[in-house]
């Protein structure tokens, strides 16, 4: 029996997409398949767009379960909770706490680190070398609204020490001489974080240009087809059966399926628990800002974090044009991601977004949800997202079966509230564990090792084999290398 291609990728969102590029890159015949029409349509099409490594962290943290419990009962909560009677939302909730003991959340913490750092060095020199731009703004900002809340953030302050990231904390003056368009922001300003070289891109768009790449590159693209399972035939082939009966088969099946990836999933799965936790976004483009705020939105050169809602307000500026987006809140909720969240819960969502953006920018249009007004004027545009989550925070990268040489079944997935940020780490990381450049990366495998901390061996291993990916960041004054803060994270 015949392999069709050397790999074929199910799911083309900013995962699939970058795990397609570097398989490719690498000579491979590849197939990408996804039941959308186009790629990133799901939960990568309207995300925060924020890559910030030193904020990469897991949702499960000390604390995290008394503050999500006060947060049920407050107004314009970052996180909900929708109690389900599937025994799978209990199961991920317990597995979830037991994650938020102060070791665990540290080893979590250091492995997330690292990847996202060893993921922007990736996404940069794939950006460089192809041309294509994905930066929207070059800054974030994290913002405390009071002296408690700039207080609580102490732990965070000392993890950017740990790390050796170079930050730090302005004043709301300060914030507003870096930003002049914040100024006529109406929310209490404590202080304001800034960490060198965080940035904010469109995902969506850089994952277009990406797959138009590939598509010129050869890539065989299956729009609009559902995967219905994935199987091994041999050990040197897999396969995937299509909606309409269809079989390919492949060396390797790759499943980065984001948060569907569980329902593909027959033989392991109850040792993958990726949950769908809910998040929401607005979007003003253009035409729906209004001209009092458009020159400020144009001008706007940061992305921010209203870290007592922790919503993202991140302006994206493309082609000559600037939209705004409001993007956050948890929401657990049904245990499919194709579920349908209640409508009284959209609604709750879309207003407080708006609530929140209107502090910085006044006069943004209401989303509604009312068909009849729906297009009596320009409206922004609400999304609902779901962030394939572990209750660990890592995503899973590695072979799907206990015998990765004997099996061509693998996972890229579970990359939760940072997929972006995380995605071309993860594809290199994949594609390199595929190919035999890395024996195994044991902190992001199927099978977890509780004890170790990532990969950061295997990441140093991976920088010290980048050859003409970038030894240190392009972005002027950036002073470190993926390779300084693996070996940072390894002391
Ligand atoms: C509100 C919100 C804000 C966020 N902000 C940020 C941020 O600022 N920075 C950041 O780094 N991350 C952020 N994220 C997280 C990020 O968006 C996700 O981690 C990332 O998009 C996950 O990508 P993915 O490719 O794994 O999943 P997806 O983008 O969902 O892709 C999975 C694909 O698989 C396809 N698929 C599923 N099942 C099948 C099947 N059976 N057959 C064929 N195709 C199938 C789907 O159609 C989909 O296209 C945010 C998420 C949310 C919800």
């Amino acid at each position: 029996m015949a392999a069709d291609y050397d790999a074929i990728i199910v799911g083309a969102g900013v995962v699939g997409v970058f795990t397609a590029w570097a398989l490719q890159e690498r000579g491979l015949k590849i197939c990408l398949v996804d039941r959308e029409v186009g790629p990133a349509q799901q939960t990568s099409a309207a995300n925060a767009g924020v890559i910030a490594p030193g904020y990469v962290a897991p949702f499960a943290s000390p604390g995290a379960a008394r503050k999500a419990f006060i947060n049920l009962f407050q107004e314009d909560r970052a996180f909900s909770w929708a109690p389900s009677a599937s025994a799978s939302q209990w199961h991920w909730l317990l597995r979830w706490l037991s994650q938020g003991k102060q070791t665990r959340y540290e080893r979590n913490r250091a492995s997330m680190f690292a990847l996202a750092t060893y993921s922007q060095a990736c996404l940069h020199e794939v950006a460089n070398r192809l041309g294509l731009s994905y930066r929207s703004v070059p800054a974030y900002h994290v913002v405390f609204r009071t002296k408690e809340d700039f207080e609580r953030s102490q732990s965070l302050r000392q993890q950017l020490n740990n790390a050796g990231l170079v930050h730090r904390v302005l004043s709301r003056d300060e914030l507003f001489t870096f930003e002049p368009s914040l100024r006529d922001a109406s929310l209490p300003i404590e202080a304001a974080l800034q960490v060198q070289g965080d940035e904010a891109g469109d995902c969506r768009a850089f994952v277009i240009k990406l797959w138009e790449q590939l598509m010129a590159g050869g890539m065989h693209w299956l729009g609009s087809t559902a995967v219905d399972s994935i199987s091994t035939v041999s050990s040197s082939l897999s396969e995937c059966v299509l909606a309409d009966g269809r079989r390919l088969r492949a060396k390797h099946l790759i499943l980065a399926a984001g948060p569907w990836s569980l329902t593909l999933l027959k033989g392991p799965k109850h040792r993958i628990p990726i949950y769908p936790i809910r998040g929401f976004s607005l979007t003003w483009d253009e035409a729906s800002i209004p001209a009092s705020v458009l020159p400020r939105l144009r001008q706007l050169g940061t992305a921010l974090m209203d870290d007592r809602y922790k919503i993202a307000i991140t302006p994206l500026h493309s082609d000559g044009t600037s939209s705004l987006r409001a993007a956050g809140m948890a929401l657990l909720g049904p245990p499919a991601a194709s579920d349908r969240i209640a409508l009284a819960r959209q609604r709750e969502a879309a207003n407080t977004l708006w609530r929140i953006a209107s502090q910085w920018f006044s006069g943004l249009p209401q989303a509604t949800f009312d068909q009849a007004n729906s297009h009596a004027r320009a409206l922004p545009r609400f999304w609902i997202g779901s962030r394939p989550m572990l209750p660990d925070g890592l995503p899973v990268i590695g072979s799907l079966s206990q015998h990765a040489s004997q099996s061509g079944l693998w996972i890229n997935s579970g990359h939760g509230s940072t997929g972006w940020a995380m995605a071309a780490g993860s594809a290199y990381l994949l594609a390199d564990l595929i190919l035999g450049a890395l024996p195994s990366c044991d902190s992001l495998a199927v099978s977890r090792l509780p004890s170790k901390a990532i990969g950061s061996a295997s990441l140093e291993a991976r920088s010290n084999r980048l050859g003409a990916r970038p030894s240190t960041y392009p972005i002027d004054t950036m002073d470190f290398s993926p390779l300084r803060w693996c070996r940072r994270a390894q002391n």
